[in-house]
Parts: structure tokens; C-alpha cells; sequence
């Protein structure tokens, strides 16, 4: 692997796409993708991808995430000197104390908040920092995982043990409040998770609640699975809109492309963490000790025989060498992360995503929903590139290759909301049809 200025494609593909969506008058997500300059600079930092969605009235829900996606990755690598982890929770602490303050000295945006969901991808795996709702999963074969947990009150009363599944109560929650979030206090927790080392193929995925609010965990992996991440960014934002589109999309898409950057491959020095560079205070006790032990020398050296005396002086030379050690030796190593050892509690959610015969069916009713609208409106597009996903896909479809017709229905939807966005878009966020 060499220096110098580096096309990652190769190594790692990545997509990112934000939508206003169907009904809101703003978009207040933000989000960031700051990759490392060198190959070297990856095995340092890493790469970071992050989404935060914004809230608070007027322009301070937006103002509140692009602080977050800003002030994020300019902080995590000020802090070189920490470990990647506690670099990232550092610099989201206080980033959220910079929110904070700018809410509190404008009364515009007095009480502003954002999620902040952090990915970083660094050799020895994927690194999650996490506040609020925001998701990151990621997509291993046919297994989706949602690696954070969301801070909504759904999900903390589940995990309480106050939530029945399915009952009338979890229905009654609106899924939108929220238990933790960026800006509105002085401190925030920060939840961590990971290290969860890397293989080829790995893809994930970094949203706002505008995306998972609409699309289902199974269906977002086997669009996951099988789009290139491109693709797939535009497919899911395309899907939300198609289903009304409520609230603002933001959808950030990383895929291990080569097995050159697994961590099997690179075989890193483990992270640590709650290592301690600058050597730890020492306890007065110790400098107490080695004075005791020297007074005790000299009185028994003059009291007694010098050899008593010189045991005790002995002993305070002990005690004085690993005083000075743990004051400045370098202190603590902190604790190796790695196999069987990593941070937070995750993955929180494990579902099968395989491209199977219900998704290629609920696809094909959203195609023709689609088609049926265009018709009924007698809106004029170039039907050429639509119509031939359709075929490819129903052609598939026959033979049993469904991901294959998961992956054309996919072209098929995409290309005709692109007609549609260029041809007139009022129109095409009219979906009220479908
Ligand atoms: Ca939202």
C-alpha cells in the first residue's frame, strides 16, 4: 500500500444524499463524510460518516446539525493524542456544549437540539458514537444489524421492560419523541459501540428517521445488499418520497469494497482505551512513605546498627522509584479493545434481509402504482429506460433470480423519479396517488 493522495473507490465506496422530502419547508438533517487523505492517514483517524437531524423552530434545527457535522470531525482530529473512541466522544461532548451555548445566546435558537449519528471506519473495524434517533446499521451477507439504539421513548420503555410488543400502548407513542439529543443541556451521554472489525463486502448505512420512518429494516438490507451504494442512496430516498416523504431523508452509504482493507487484512494495533498519557497524580500516601522510610534510616542507623538502617533506606529508594514511575512513566496503557471486547451493548436489532419473492412482489406493486399515476395524469416522459427495467426485472423474476429483479424494480423506480423531478417538480412530489 503506498503514500500519497488516494482514490479509496477501490478500496471503499461510499454515497451520500439528503432530501427535503414531500411536506416540510426546510431540511434540517446535515451530514459529513470526511475521509482520510492517505492510506496512512486511514490507519491514524480513519474515515468518519455521519448524519444529524436537526430540530428547533425556524432555522435552528438546521443550524443545530450543521454545527454537529461540522464541529465534529474538526474536533476528533484536534484530539490526536487520544484514541479514536475517546477522541470521537470528546469531540461530540463538546460540540454539544457549543450548541448548547449558541441556544442560550440567541433567543432564535433557544432550545435548538440535533441527533448525531457518527460511523468511523478506521482498520481495526467500525467505531459508532451515537445521541438520538438517527441509525446506523450495517449489512453482513443476508444479515442486516441496527448497531445503534435509538433514544426515543419507544425504544427506552421496551428496554425498560414497560413496553409490551405490539400492544395498543407501543402503538400510541409517537415514534418521534425523542429522550436524548445534541444542544438542549450542558452535557450529553454519548453512547459507543464497536470496535466491529471490517470484511469485504460490509456495507453500511447512516440515516435520519425521514429514511427508516418509511422503509423497513428488511427492505432497506436487500437494497443494501445488492445496489451499488449509489444507487442505493437514491432508491431509498426515492421509496420514502413514495411514501409520502413526511419528514427530511438523509441517507450516507459506506461499502467495503476489498478485502486489502479488512481488519483480518491489516491486522492493526489493537484501540484502547482509558489509557492515560500524561501519567496519573500520585497519592500522597506514596511521598509519605518514601519520607517515612528515610526517617526510619536515619534514626536506625543512628540508634541501632547501620544495617538495619540501611534495609530502611533501601526500602525508601523502592518506594521513591515507583512513585516517580507512575508520575511521569507514561502512565496507564488503558485497555486493549478487540476480539470478544468492544464498546456498548450492540447490535441492537438482527434481521434477515435476503432479496426474497415478498420484497420483489412489493416492489413490483410500487412500479405499477407508479406507472398507472404517470398514465392516469397523461404526464409526458421518456418512458425508454423504465420501461426496459421493468422487463430485465420481470425477466428475472421469471427465471427465480430475485435479486436481480430487486435490482432492476430498483432502477425502474429511480428512473422514473428522476423523469419526474426533471420534467416538473411539483408534480413529482404530488404523490398523493401512490
Ligand atoms: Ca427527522
Amino acid at each position: 500500500m503506498s503514500s500519497g493522495p488516494l482514490n479509496w473507490d477501490q478500496y471503499l465506496a461510499h454515497a451520500a444524499l439528503t432530501d427535503i422530502g414531500m411536506r416540510r419547508a426546510n431540511n434540517q438533517d446535515s451530514y459529513a463524510v470526511v475521509m482520510a487523505d492517505t492510506m496512512e492517514g486511514w490507519f491514524e483517524r480513519g474515515h468518519i460518516f455521519m448524519v444529524a437531524d436537526g430540530m428547533g423552530a425556524h432555522a435552528a434545527g438546521e443550524l443545530a446539525s450543521k454545527l454537529a457535522v461540522d464541529g465534529i470531525p474538526f474536533l476528533y482530529h484536534k484530539y490526536r493524542d487520544q484514541s479514536p473512541p475517546e477522541a470521537l466522544q470528546r469531540a461530540i461532548i463538546e460540540t454539544n456544549a457549543e450548541i448548547n451555548r449558541r441556544g442560550k445566546a440567541n433567543s432564535d435558537f433557544y432550545n435548538m437540539g440535533t441527533t448525531c449519528s457518527v460511523l468511523l471506519l478506521v482498520p481495526q473495524g467500525a467505531v459508532v458514537a451515537h445521541i438520538g434517533d438517527s441509525r446506523v446499521y450495517r449489512v453482513r451477507g443476508d444479515v442486516l444489524e441496527q448497531l445503534t439504539f435509538d433514544h426515543s421513548m419507544v425504544w427506552e420503555m421496551r428496554a425498560a421492560g414497560s413496553l409490551p410488543e405490539d400492544g395498543d400502548l407501543a402503538r400510541s407513542i409517537p415514534k418521534n419523541v425523542i429522550t436524548r439529543s445534541l444542544g438542549p443541556h450542558v452535557n450529553v451521554q454519548v453512547d459507543v459501540e464497536g470496535p466491529f472489525p471490517l470484511e469485504a463486502g460490509d456495507t453500511f448505512l447512516v440515516c435520519s428517521d425521514g429514511l427508516t420512518g418509511q422503509v423497513e429494516d428488511d427492505e432497506l438490507g436487500a437494497i443494501l445488499a445488492n445496489l451499488p451504494p449509489q444507487e442505493a442512496a437514491q432508491v431509498l430516498v426515492d421509496l420514502a418520497n413514495l411514501r409520502g416523504g413526511p419528514d427530511n431523508i438523509t441517507v450516507v452509504i459506506a461499502k467495503v469494497m476489498s478485502p486489502q482493507i479488512s481488519t483480518a487484512a491489516t491486522r492493526p494495533e489493537p484501540l484502547t482505551v482509558g489509557g492515560d498519557k500524561e501519567g496519573r497524580a500520585v497519592h500522597p500516601g506514596m511521598w509519605i512513605g518514601v519520607g517515612v522510610c528515610f526517617l526510619a534510616a536515619l534514626v536506625l542507623w543512628m540508634v541501632t546498627t547501620p544495617l538495619v538502617g540501611l534495609l530502611a533506606a533501601v526500602a525508601g529508594v523502592i518506594v521513591l522509584g515507583i512513585a516517580l514511575l507512575m508520575q511521569f512513566g507514561g502512565g496507564r496503557g488503558g485497555i486493549a479493545l478487540g476480539t470478544g471486547k468492544r464498546l456498548g451493548r450492540g447490535p441492537y436489532v438482527n434481521v434477515q434481509c435476503a432479496a426474497g419473492d415478498a420484497f420483489v412482489k412489493k416492489l413490483t406493486e410500487i412500479v405499477n402504482r407508479l406507472r398507472e399515476s404517470v398514465v392516469e395524469r397523461q404526464l409526458n416522459i421518456d418512458w425508454g429506460n423504465f420501461n426496459h427495467a421493468c422487463e430485465r426485472a420481470a425477466e428475472a423474476q421469471q427465471h427465480g433470480h430475485s435479486k436481480d429483479a430487486v435490482r432492476e424494480y430498483c432502477r425502474a423506480i429511480s428512473t422514473m423519479m428522476q423523469e419526474l423531478r426533471a420534467r416538473n417538480k411539483k408534480k413529482a412530489s404530488d404523490s398523493s396517488v401512490l
